[in-house]
């Protein structure tokens, strides 16, 4: 038999490794629900839930090219060396994992099990990032080259073989405990994933660039896709490449003005900027652990300030807006970039912790975690990659600037909810009871200024430069081949290096 691993590609489109699968012969199609995985700390029981509605509909889709998923408990290893034990594997195919430190290592104890038994295990690319790639220059080509071409589809599978399937576990059995969610949680599934992109360009992305930071119009006007495209329901090249189309059409339809045209430029942009993050933990993989810039090792403690944290987890810091987006995200499983930096800049500025506990809670918070994306973005919030400009956010003025009217705040804090819009973003200036709501956790100026001379103390000596320059040349982003020299394009590129990328 052929084995077909389903890993974070749960769909039949744009799967090469399917499509080898069926054309070697008779073909297995396998998933593995591994309970280690699922007693890490950076997982959750709501990313078991959106998996099991992503791996049940990929089932429905097998079944339309007369395959049958098998679904197995297990750890990998067992699985394979059972399987090969009754039935004999030939081949395995799957594609590239790019995701944390327990799936590397499990994937080297399933290499060295299966060079044991003489299985070759061809692994496919993933997306645009490239393993053991040598040099940053030329990256961005290389990404655009993967995502113009093909996808590759699965035919109708002239072998489908069939073996006795395990149930899908329960939350209880892998140790999870179920979360209680709001009805605004995302559902897992393909159809889903495309209904979204759908419409995205239909109507929902024209005003894209200037409400992504908002998170009053962000869970509208952003795509929302990128838990679909975590769990691999759709593929970033799927995506890039509807979003070409979609570019075309803008661009032969309306006028230069249209709020469409920096929309569409915006949304692809970051569909770059997914795997140039996933890039820098493939080629680093201590990012998930230790800081980038070893010259700001020890700037924090790590001891746990425990109930800081615990504040700052619970939406109880006493900072309406700080307080409003925890509990969303916790709600919903989603929250918009800005407000995602905005948490990690006031846990790591204003309450000075150490960012890996904070990582960890936020991982699990976030439905579409992306360990790539996310270590990358929280050492970058908080200083410790040390080549990024350091933005301190103040959670009043982003308050007031992103929710004037308070409207988000009181959605989610509504014990503030009888406050004028003029008064809910400083609580404690009114005569609300700190037995309602608390009290202010720190003072925000005091802290912002007390982090920033000590982030900025350790900048200046010379050794720090040099390791900086090294970052630089490993990891940060190259100028696009492609640029357009116009004045607004280059102070644009210059915003986005600032604020999101490095
Ligand atoms: C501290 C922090 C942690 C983050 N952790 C994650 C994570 O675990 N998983 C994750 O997918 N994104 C993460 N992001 C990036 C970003 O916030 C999300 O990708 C975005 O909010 C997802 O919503 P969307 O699909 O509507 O995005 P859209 O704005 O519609 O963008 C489309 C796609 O582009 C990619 N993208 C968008 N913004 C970024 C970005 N800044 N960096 C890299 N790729 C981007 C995503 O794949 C996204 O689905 C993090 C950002 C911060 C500041």
């Amino acid at each position: 038999m052929n084995v077909v691993w389903f890993k974070r590609d749960l769909r039949v489109s744009d799967h090469e490794p399917l499509a080898s699968a069926i054309g070697k012969g008779p073909t297995l199609a396998l998933y593995i629900v591994e309970p280690s995985f699922w007693r890490e700390e950076d997982v959750d029981a709501r990313h078991y839930q959106f998996l099991r509605e992503c791996v049940m509909d990929l089932g429905l889709h097998l079944k339309k090219i007369n395959l049958t998923l098998t679904l197995k408990f297990g750890t990998a290893e067992n699985v394979f060396k059972q399987l090969h034990q009754d039935f004999g594997i030939e081949s395995i195919y799957s594609h590239q994992e790019t995701w944390n430190d327990w799936t590397y290592q499990r994937d080297k104890r399933v290499e060295k099990l299966l060079n044991e038994l003489s299985i070759p295990w061809y692994q496919s690319q993933q997306n645009g990032v490239i393993r053991k790639l040598k040099s940053r220059n030329g990256w961005a080509k290389q990404w655009h080259q993967y995502m113009s071409n093909t996808p590759v589809d699965a035919p109708i599978c002239p072998y489908g073989l069939t073996v006795p399937s395990d149930e899908f576990p329960s939350l209880k059995k892998l140790g999870l405990v179920e979360n209680n969610y709001s009805d605004e949680r995302q559902t897992g599934g393909r159809p889903i994933a495309l209904q979204l992109l759908k419409s995205f360009f239909a109507t929902r992305g024209e005003r894209y660039s200037k409400e992504m930071s908002s998170p009053v119009t962000a869970y509208k006007s952003c795509s929302r896709i990128s838990t679909h495209v975590a769990f691999g329901s759709i593929s970033i090249r799927e995506i890039y490449q509807s979003a070409l189309m979609k570019k075309n059409e803008i661009y032969a339809t309306t006028n230069p003005g249209s709020p469409w045209r920096s929309s569409i430029r915006a949304f692809m942009s970051r569909l770059r900027w997914h795997c140039h993050f996933i890039q820098k933990l493939e080629d680093e993989p201590t990012l998930e652990f230790k800081n980038l810039h070893a010259s700001t090792e020890g700037l924090r403690d790590t001891d746990v300030h425990i109930e800081r944290l615990h504040a700052w987890k619970n939406g109880l810091t006493g900072y309406p807006f700080i307080d409003a987006c925890m509990r969303a995200l916790r709600a919903t499983g989603w929250i918009n970039f800005r407000m995602r930096a905005m948490l990690v800049s006031f846990s790591s500025y204003h309450l000075w912790l150490h960012w890996r506990e904070p990582s960890l809670h936020l991982a699990r918070m976030f439905l579409d975690y992306e360990p790539g994306i996310h270590y990358s973005q929280i050492q970058m919030q908080s200083g410790t990659t040390g080549i990024n400009a350091i933005r301190i956010y103040n959670p009043i003025k982003q308050g007031i600037d992103q929710d004037p009217d308070g409207i988000f705040i009181k959605k989610w804090v509504p014990e503030l909810s009888s406050l004028s819009k003029n008064e809910v973003h400083t609580p404690w200036l009114t005569n609300i009871s700190p037995d309602v709501y608390p009290r202010p956790i720190v003072d925000e100026k005091i802290a912002r200024r007390d982090a920033s001379s000590r982030i900025y103390a350790g900048r200046r000596s010379p050794e720090f430069k040099k390791i900086s320059a090294n970052i630089v040349e490993k990891h940060a982003s190259r100028k696009q081949s492609h640029k357009s020299k116009t004045k607004k394009n280059i102070e644009s590129r210059k915003s986005w290096k600032q604020e999101e990328l490095f």
